[in-house]
């Protein structure tokens, strides 16, 4: 059996019965969220390391903000700053700023400060702190204890929730209460687990994925084809949103924030309608197995050409780029059957697929692998990942000589990929079709 995740949205129906509990419970995670901040900077500072969630955790625990959520869902604010540090400290983005303050100060005319509010923060609650009524569509979540009347008590926010039609919550196993800042409500995101037969391979080839930065993947299968996914959108994004954010008056107000938000859910979108491109064309060409380049190759870089995260960072993509995009992969691959395997992209961009020589007389010059000994020219993202796809670094620890195609494959596909370009309103297409696809 195999395990997936969906997540309902829901509107709350006794919406003016649970305001109340809800606003208090999202204040509380602000403050907290600002408390662990506080704390994650000074440690820094006297440290020169920020803590992990762990760290956060033990150290926090005891303090009275911890109480104003229900301990999972104060654990939970503790994992979500951690992260926010985590991907902030791993950008080498100039522009980004280490997680900020969760509030707003008021300041009279001598700059006093006289009011401060906090924003109505996301409230994660985990199976300890949640109770499901699924015949009357009720949950009760668990208050915090400084929101309760004793502090030992058993207290909850009973909520009564409408979902569409079609959806039916079960297994419930976490429950977010999300503001929404343009309708003045809470909702609720329930997370409910399936689970479904484990599926059968479609069949028992290997592909290769090479992720890079003008190329966002290249993909190799074993029937002498390559894709090219170019990531043109996303780098145009990367100029357009970063700029039009700077121009904006205040960068944390509305029109600030409402452009990050536009500008991750296209991210999200490139990377959902990539992934499941993928996956689709590994359906049809019987795939068992993608072999993705380990990215801890593509940050650490090894040969300081095409894959130099200092001079691309302007791009805005980093390695938590295809981090995420390989989690979306899996995910997509998994309900399929297929497995998605890191292999080490070692070498993968020196090695030519073909004889499986590395050395000097090999070049990349404009997005061509030359090969001397074998007098050709290919794809360099293709032919990085055809050796991904060999997976070259495993073969070679196990035998003598270097992996290669072997003598009878032809090698003209190499050179001559095919190109899928991403619209915006009908996902990949073949680069020449992309003209007709508008309506
Ligand atoms: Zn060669």
């Amino acid at each position: 059996m195999l395990d997936i995740h969906h997540t309902h949205q829901a509107k709350i129906c006794n919406h003016s019965q649970v305001v109340d509990p809800l606003d208090w419970h999202g204040w509380s995670a602000s403050k907290l969220w600002n408390v662990a901040n506080y704390h994650s900077r000074q440690v820094w500072e006297e440290t020169g390391e920020i803590p992990d969630h762990e760290e956060l955790k033990h150290e926090l625990k005891g303090h009275s903000k911890y109480k104003g959520l229900h301990s999972q869902s104060s654990q939970r604010v503790l994992e979500e700053l951690a992260e926010a540090f985590n991907s902030w400290y791993s950008s080498d983005d100039d522009r980004d700023n280490p997680p900020g303050y969760r509030k707003e100060n008021y300041y009279d005319q001598q700059g006093r400060r006289v009011h401060e509010e906090h924003p109505r923060s996301t409230v994660t609650w985990k199976q300890n702190g949640i109770k499901h009524d699924t015949k009357n569509n009720r949950v009760r979540l668990s208050k915090g204890a400084n929101h309760k009347e004793y502090p030992r008590a058993r207290e909850y926010i009973l909520v009564e929730y409408e979902t569409r039609p079609d959806v039916e919550v079960e297994n419930l196993q976490q429950v977010r209460a999300v503001y929404d800042q343009s309708k003045e409500r809470w909702e609720l995101h329930l997370v409910c687990k399936d689970e479904i037969e484990t599926p059968t391979a479609p069949g028992t080839e290997t592909a290769g994925i090479d992720l890079g930065i003008s190329n966002f993947a290249a993909v190799a299968y074993s029937t002498d084809e390559a894709d090219l996914y170019p990531g043109n959108r996303l780098k145009q994004d990367g100029y357009y949103f970063p700029k039009e954010i700077a121009n904006c008056e205040d960068s944390s107000g509305e029109r600030a924030t409402r452009l990050h938000k536009k500008w991750s859910e296209r991210r999200t979108h490139f990377f959902h309608s990539l992934a499941k491109h993928i996956v689709e064309q590994c359906i049809e060409k019987r795939v068992g197995r993608i072999n993705v380049g380990d990215l801890e190759g593509v940050r650490e870089d090894e040969t300081g050409e095409s894959k130099d995260w200092g001079r691309h960072g302007n791009l805005d993509l980093h390695g938590w780029a295809f981090d995420r995009f390989t989690d979306i992969l899996e995910y997509k691959a998994k309900v399929e059957g297929i497995e998605v395997v890191e292999v080490s992209e070692r070498d993968t961009s020196k090695t030519c697929c073909v004889c499986g020589r590395e050395d000097e007389s090999q070049r990349v010059e404009r997005g061509l692998y030359a090969c001397e000994a074998c007098d050709a020219a290919f794809n360099a993202d293709v032919n990085g990942a055809e050796n991904i796809r060999l997976d070259i670094n495993d073969t070679k620890s196990n035998s003598e000589s270097a992996p290669s195609l072997g003598g009878d494959r032809s090698t003209g596909w190499l050179a001559q990929p095919g190109v899928y370009l991403y619209d915006l309103s009908c996902g990949f297409q073949p680069q020449r079709a992309v003209v007709d696809c508008k309506p």
